[in-house]
């Protein structure tokens, strides 16, 4: 199964359980700040994300939506 995610930025406070948890290691910390002062999560696109939403379900923040192909 193909999938891909939408990280919201914003909410994200760099926990790093979604980046841990994900099977596929297709989302990492970015080296940029959010507008809160949190080193925010985000996805690497050409990754092989399968839509499994491990990372949603465990990110405490609720920033993830999955879609999948
Ligand atoms: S949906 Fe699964 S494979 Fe895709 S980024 Fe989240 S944990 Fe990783
Ligand atoms: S689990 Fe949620 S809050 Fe934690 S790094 Fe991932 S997206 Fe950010």
């Amino acid at each position: 199964m193909k999938g891909s995610i939408e990280i919201s930025h914003q909410i994200c406070k760099g926990c790093e359980l979604c980046i841990n948890f994900c099977p596929k290691k297709v989302i990492k910390l970015s080296d940029k700040l959010n507008a809160a002062g949190y080193q925010h999560a985000i996805y690497i696109e050409d990754g092989e994300c399968t839509g499994c939403a491990v990372c949603a379900i465990v990110c405490p923040e609720v920033a993830i939506e999955v879609y999948r192909a």
